[in-house]
């Protein structure tokens, strides 16, 4: 049984069901992992542990099931697929074919489809920067997480901060004077190591020129950082469960070459299906999305125990919800979570459904905008 969870939700029935730009044909957000190796152990990241676990392979997807995939998103995904997005659980960048990838997306893939690439920003050379801008895709959101270089050392382990700034500027300097519509977004994952310096990463990247600025919360990741999934429970206890938007909004294509319900899965445990056998289109129409979405409207896990332990459903935003989930605790000085931060142009406010993290939160959404200035404002992250 679902319970409301606002005064304003109890006046009306929760449409925890497609509603809007989600669909029951097609789903409006596709995420593509390139491949499962990273080139950095971020501490906020379960990439370390997922490494030197029996799920990791050090696998990269095959070109040729990426071309299935935009060639389906082609046929059966128009008008219901809004984005196409490029991440995952390793880097995009060392994929040795990513750039042939983006291209038959960017050339294929059909008008109304925003394409983004996630990286860490650290294999952003020169020779990357100037293959990324002939892609034409339209997004590219760096993961940098830090201000100082000492600090981004301690959390992005394995990298350095001077290094990819300048990968970072470089990029911004040549997409404007190339006159290129790709939007530049920096992000940055608040934790206790960072948080006194959000305000100066902010700063830096509004006068740099980045078109966005997203502050992210950390998540369990599905229950996969384990501290995080426990206090994360412990703020859920307060109010009653509601369905997680993943059933009714995504699907993965794993570097394996599997299709998988849950972005933000590091267990591997959200696998549907082998994309080889199979479609997008008859696995989001099939009978386990429809047992999966039954279990989240009815908060019965028993047959889906994987999102059943999962407390990041509070992460996810429904249009109609967002933003209402709890922020876990940061130390003194940090902000209220899921406020902007500041807003560093005037640009009015986007109707746009998502913004440009797996979780999908719908707040101030570079998707939807114009370029030119930036914004920044903080949520949830996956
Ligand atoms: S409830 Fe958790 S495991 Fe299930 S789809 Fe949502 S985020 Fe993924």
């Amino acid at each position: 049984m679902i319970m409301p969870t606002s005064q304003s939700e109890s006046e009306a029935p929760a449409p925890y069901d497609f509603d809007g730009p989600s669909t029951a044909a097609f789903p409006t957000r596709v995420m593509v992992e390139p491949t499962e190796v990273c080139d950095l152990a971020c501490i906020h990241c379960p990439h370390p542990h997922f490494k030197r676990s029996p799920q990791y392979h050090g696998l990269a997807l095959d070109p040729e099931l990426n071309a299935k995939l935009v060639d389906e998103v082609r046929l059966q995904g128009q008008g219901c697929l809004q984005q196409l997005r490029y991440g995952g659980n390793g880097e995009p960048l060392t994929h040795p074919r990513l750039f042939d990838m983006l291209d038959y997306a960017s050339q294929q893939a059909g008008s109304g489809v925003t394409i983004t690439l996630a990286t860490n920003g650290r294999l952003l050379t020169p020779e990357h920067t100037e293959r990324l801008l002939a892609s034409r895709i339209q997004i590219v959101d760096i993961s940098l997480d830090a201000f100082s270089p000492a600090t981004y050392a301690r959390i992005r382990v394995g990298g350095d901060l001077n290094v990819t700034r300048q990968n970072v500027l470089h990029l911004i300097e040549h997409a404007r004077a190339a006159g290129a519509t790709l939007q530049i977004v920096v992000s940055y994952v608040e934790q206790i190591l960072n948080h006194l310096e959000t305000a100066d990463f902010e700063a830096f990247w509004h006068d740099a020129g980045a078109d966005h600025i997203v502050v992210r919360r950390l998540q369990s990741c599905s229950g996969a950082k384990r501290e995080l999934a426990r206090q994360r429970r412990h703020l859920n206890a307060q109010q009653p469960r509601r369905p997680c938007l993943y059933p009714w909004q995504s699907i993965v294509l794993n570097a394996i070459g599997h299709l998988a319900f849950c972005p933000t899965d590091w267990a591997r445990r959200s696998v549907l299906a082998d994309y080889r056998t199979t479609t997008i289109h008859d696995l989001w129409q099939g009978t386990h999305y429809q047992s999966l979405r039954r279990a989240h409207l009815d908060d019965d896990y028993a047959d889906h125990p994987f999102c059943g332990q999962c407390p990041d459903w509070v992460a996810t935003n429904w249009p109609h919800l967002s933003p209402t989930h709890t922020a876990l605790p940061l130390p003194t000085n940090s902000r209220p979570a899921c406020l902007p931060t500041a807003q560093r142009n005037d640009l009015p406010p986007a109707p746009s459904p998502l913004c440009p993290c797996p979780a999908g939160h719908r707040r101030s959404d570079p998707e939807s905008r114009p370029t030119g200035g930036s914004l920044s404002f903080t949520h949830t992250t996956s």
